[in-house]
């Protein structure tokens, strides 16, 4: 519940910039190494958001996947089982996570009423 908590606060907060705006689709991205499942928020964020300015929004959640770069040879590869979370091209065990941990708002869909 507290993901959705932040990335509700998140919004709203950008929403204060837009008072007479409503809120259409919010798109968040989660990391696949955050263990959020997407299914987690769908059913929890109805819930949150229904007494607040996002009740009508759409949440659309964007997984990431885990991406790492070799520390030895620079390869970019998911880790993974498969690989034994090492280089497929060297075996190299050290790499730096490029993607994965990402959890926030991506873009907030908003809708200003025309004048
Ligand atoms: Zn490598």
């Amino acid at each position: 519940m507290s993901y959705v908590i932040g990335f509700m606060d998140i919004a709203l907060k950008e929403l204060e910039k837009h008072p007479h705006a409503s809120v259409r689709r919010l798109v968040v991205e989660v990391g696949e190494m955050t263990g959020v499942l997407p299914e987690y928020l769908h059913k929890y964020f109805p819930l949150a958001a229904k007494d607040t300015p996002l009740k009508d929004a759409v949440l659309e959640v964007v997984s990431i996947p885990v991406e790492a770069e070799c520390a030895a040879c620079a390869n970019r590869y998911h880790p993974g089982k498969a690989n034994h979370y090492r280089c497929p091209n060297c075996g190299e065990k050290n790499a730096r996570l490029l993607h994965g941990r990402e959890c926030g708002v991506k873009r907030l869909v908003i809708e200003e009423p025309d004048g």
